[in-house]
């Protein structure tokens, strides 16, 4: 089923992310992490990509095994800044053979020790490329906080209109731990004319180590409760996870509570964090 189609029903959708094991030896763990995931009956679920392409191969896997054996409508990830236009026509055939039709289209960063590719510079030129390929639902990636290679928030939002253009049916938001930028982010990209789903990506901080990463990563403020919170739980790792549930939780009461419709949730891979969100939300999403 085409994710756009799930997002056209009038209800709440709650999606769950997974990522894919970087080596082999890793992969019995991870699937069985992700299936028990899958069992939760999420509305989609994505799996990320190596922004390297080393694990392409479990990424489509891991879909594969969710979408055929579980159910789950699938979201596999798709970067192409270290990419060739060859190696992107090879996923995307991948993904056509094993009858994934979503793709979340993504430029990602160049690793470490890497080098960026001569044929894609932005996300949208994936975009084009896959269009060009096949009938698929795509999805890209927003920045409520602004993109931190674009520091001028103006034409972060430009450069996203032009990327909607390019064929996106909806739009998944890095992490933000204060709703009120989410808000307002809304409000600036809506005044723009982009006018496409957009999936409100709430990261539970289950431990206090993920916080620096995870702020790093997304650029976001922090609020003061948030910080009061892995302050003073940070070290006791129960109440640490109980807590970042709940704050989780709390976030998606608020988002629903004014209208947002579609929550995207960065699981980790932890099935008893999803399911802890879910219970916590259990007359809320149906
Ligand atoms: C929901 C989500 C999922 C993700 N999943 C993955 C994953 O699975 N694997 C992974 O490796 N990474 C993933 N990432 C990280 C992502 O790849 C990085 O944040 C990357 O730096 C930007 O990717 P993008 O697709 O947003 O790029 P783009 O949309 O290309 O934007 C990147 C930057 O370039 C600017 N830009 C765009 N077009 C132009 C233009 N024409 N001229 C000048 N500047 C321009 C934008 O304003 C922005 O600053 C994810 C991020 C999010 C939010």
């Amino acid at each position: 089923m085409k994710i756009s189609e799930i997002l056209q029903q009038d209800k709440v959708t709650i999606s769950f992310e997974v990522f894919p094991p970087k080596k082999a030896d890793g992969f019995a763990t991870i699937s069985a992490a992700t299936e028990a995931i899958a069992q939760l009956k999420p509305d989609f679920m994505s799996v990320t990509y190596g922004a390297g392409g080393g694990t392409s191969e479990f990424t489509v896997d891991i879909a594969d095994n969710l979408q055929r054996n579980y159910g789950i409508t699938m979201l596999p990830h798709l970067t192409c800044v270290s990419s060739t236009r060859e190696h992107v026509a090879t996923m995307v055939r991948k993904f056509q053979e094993r009858g994934l039709e979503n793709i979340m289209a993504l430029r990602g960063d160049i690793p470490d020790g890497g080098s960026p590719s001569q044929d894609y510079h932005y996300a949208y030129e994936l975009i084009q490329d896959i269009k060009r390929q096949g009938d698929f639902c795509l999805g890209g990636a927003c920045y409520p906080e602004g993109h931190p290679d674009t520091p001028h928030k103006v034409d972060d939002i430009a450069h996203l209109k032009d990327k909607v253009d390019a064929g996106l049916s909806f739009l998944t938001t890095q992490m933000f731990f204060d709703n009120n930028i989410f808000y307002n982010f809304l409000y600036r990209i809506r005044e723009r004319g982009i006018t496409v789903p957009v999936l409100a990506g709430i990261m539970p901080i289950t431990n206090a180590k993920q916080v620096e990463r995870a702020i790093h990563l997304s650029a976001s403020n922090v609020p003061q409760r948030f910080r009061a919170m892995v302050d003073h739980f940070g070290d006791r790792p129960g109440a640490m996870k109980q807590a970042g549930i709940v704050y989780a939780s709390d976030q998606i009461i608020d988002l629903v509570a004014n209208g947002v419709k579609h929550i995207h949730v960065y699981t980790m891979n932890k099935p008893e964090i999803a399911a802890g969100i879910l219970s916590n939300l259990s007359d809320i999403w149906k």
